[in-house]
């Protein structure tokens, strides 16, 4: 893809799936559900209460990335995403038990 190709991506949303992915396969997580609907529904649960950063072109995604990549805001962006973690374990929209 060139550089200069328009696009249109939130990269809170990148960072979120990224951070979600991971932790939710980490030590800490074992015994959440990791299924698609979980997921999905924790990183929308995060990204509404995180300020969305849309950009329109690969430049400014990495520039807003290289920004967004700090241990402070990664910090503030994990304590939205293990709140939603949280919330989605107690009340999952499936009924059946967790899968893996
Ligand atoms: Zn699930």
């Amino acid at each position: 893809m060139n550089m200069s190709d328009p696009i249109l991506v939130n990269v809170t949303e990148e960072i979120v799936r990224g951070l979600v992915s991971f932790l939710l396969r980490g030590p800490e997580y074992q015994t959440f559900c990791k299924c698609e609907i979980c997921e999905f529904d924790t990183v929308a649960l995060t990204l509404n209460a995180l300020p969305s950063k849309y950009v329109t072109s690969m430049e400014a995604r990495d520039e807003a990335f290289k920004e967004m990549n700090t241990p402070g805001n990664i910090e503030r962006i994990n304590k939205e995403i293990i709140h939603a973690l949280h919330v989605v374990n107690k009340y999952p929209r499936h009924k059946v038990e967790p899968t893996s």
